[in-house]
Order: C-alpha cells, then sequence, then structure tokens
C-alpha cells in the first residue's frame, strides 16, 4: 500500500531515486549529529538519509504519511516523529545543531525559510527543494527581479547554493511548476548581531514599494535626521547589496 497523494497539504511524492540520492548528497554531514527531515511523506529521501551516520527526526503532518513510515523504516522510533514543522519549537525540541532537509510542501514554502532564518543559531545547513522560483528568490543578486525580502533575508545569515533544477515529470503527481535545489550554509554576516529587528524592518519596507527610492520607501520608519542626505537613500531596495542594508542598518542605530 502507498499512500494517496493529498493535494491539500501539498503532496507530490518524487519517484527518481536518483535525483532523491543526489538531494541527500547536498548535506555535508559535518558538524552536526542530527538531522531534521520536513514533509518525508512515503520517505523517498529518508532512506538515504538512514544510511548516513546521524540521527534522523521526521516532522510529517499526514498521518497516513506516518503510518507508511514507521512501517517501512523501523530505524526511525516513535521520539523521532515530530509533526507539523511550523509548529515546532525548534530550540525546545532539539538541545543541538540540526541541519534541515526536504523536498518542502510548496504551499508553504516561504514560511519554511522564514523559520528557518528565525531558527538559524541550531540551524548551520538546509539542503532543500522548493518550487523553482522560490529557489531562484533565495538565491538572487541586487538588481534583478527575484531579488527581494526573501533573499536579502536568507542571505544575511546564510550562504545560498542553487544546486539544481528537477523537472516536473519526476513526480507523482507532477506539480505545474519545475522545482530548484538549494543549499544554505550558515555564515551570519558581520554588523548584523544586535540590529536584526531594525534590519528586517528597513529591508521589508523598502521592498515593498520597491519601484520608489529609499527616501521614500522608508519613510514609513521615520528616517533619522542624520541620514536624510545618504546615498542609498537615492536609490532602490533592489540596487543595494546585503552588505549595504546592513551598514545602513548600522548607521540608522547609531544615529
Ligand atoms: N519528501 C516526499 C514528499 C514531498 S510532498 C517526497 O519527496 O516524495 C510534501 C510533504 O510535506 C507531504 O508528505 C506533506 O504531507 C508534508 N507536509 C505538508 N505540510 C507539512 C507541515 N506543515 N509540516 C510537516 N510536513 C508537512
Amino acid at each position: 500500500m502507498s499512500v494517496k497523494a493529498k493535494k491539500y497539504l501539498g503532496q507530490h511524492f518524487l519517484t527518481d531515486e536518483n535525483i532523491a540520492k543526489k538531494i541527500v548528497d547536498g548535506l555535508s554531514f559535518s558538524n552536526y549529529n542530527k538531522v531534521l527531515e520536513v514533509g518525508p511523506g512515503m520517505g523517498v529521501l529518508t532512506k538515504y538519509l538512514l544510511d548516513e551516520d546521524a540521527e534522523i527526526f521526521v516532522a510529517e503532518i499526514d498521518n497516513e504519511s506516518v503510518e507508511y513510515l514507521k512501517k517501512h523504516y523501523s530505524k526511525l522510533k516513535e521520539n523521532h516523529f515530530i509533526g507539523d514543522f511550523l509548529k515546532i519549537n525548534i530550540d525546545g525540541m532539539f538541545d543541538e545543531q540540526v541541519a534541515v532537509i526536504g523536498n518542502f510542501p510548496y504551499n508553504i514554502s516561504s514560511q519554511i525559510l522564514f523559520k528557518i532564518i528565525d531558527y538559524y543559531q541550531q540551524i548551520p545547513e538546509m539542503v532543500g527543494m522548493f518550487q523553482k522560483e522560490v529557489a531562484e528568490r533565495a538565491a538572487a543578486v541586487p538588481r534583478t527581479k527575484d531579488y527581494g525580502i526573501l533573499s536579502v533575508l536568507v542571505q544575511a545569515l546564510y550562504d545560498v547554493k542553487y544546486l539544481f533544477t528537477v523537472h516536473e515529470n519526476v513526480f507523482n503527481p507532477p506539480p505545474k511548476v519545475k522545482s530548484g535545489v538549494i543549499r544554505l550554509t550558515r555564515n551570519p554576516k558581520e554588523g548584523l548581531a544586535g540590529n536584526e529587528i531594525l534590519f528586517k524592518q528597513i529591508v521589508k519596507a523598502g521592498f515593498n514599494q520597491r519601484r520608489k527610492k529609499l527616501s521614500n520607501a522608508l519613510k514609513v520608519l521615520n528616517i533619522p535626521e542624520s541620514l536624510k542626505l545618504h546615498p542609498f537613500l537615492n536609490q532602490r531596495a533592489e540596487e543595494l547589496s546585503v552588505e549595504d542594508f546592513i551598514s545602513f542598518t548600522q548607521e540608522w542605530k547609531n544615529s
């Protein structure tokens, strides 16, 4: 018996074993002993993860998939099943570093990425498959249409590598869009620590009106008097690098 794909859970099961193996090979398995897989479904990635020298945890919301996994992968014990990824408290659940992997449910892609950012201190590495547009947005560089809030917030904390594209016909049922696999390697940029909240506010406000110059887009945050002639304010958000956003945040904080 296999699991019947449920659309409302974003279930598209990967059917290509070589691609599954390639995704798992994207993890380095160094500097951590625990790996959390999000949305394992019928375990196409899990099977390769369980061959590795690491303790594997699975966050799966679908009871039918959980039953399937328990039946087919005896290495997974009761305490390795942790339910809805969006609801778990990662620092309460893991007392050490944990890498994250998954062929993620696409309906909650951005929420998954934002959760990883929120817990970056515990997550040294992530390898994941997203719809291609989301993968590209996470990896985007300045002055492109994909470069936005997601790119800047992710890249402030992680190096992002776009690994490869996956065609829709290797899934059952096939999704409507192509997929992209990316790897995040934790590498928090200097100058961010202690300024995270203001940084997020500036990035969000800047891109929320991305066609306007920052002098206009950031008005909602009451730009400090001493920054009013800052050259960045004559530019649009998409023209600033991640480092520019961080240095601007520091100047704002010190103003
Ligand atoms: N990894 C499998 C399944 C991918 S489909 C494969 O590659 O074949 C996405 C999976 O995410 C489904 O099994 C779905 O039940 C699960 N899922 C959806 N929302 C979830 C959530 N909030 N937390 C954990 N798992 C979730």
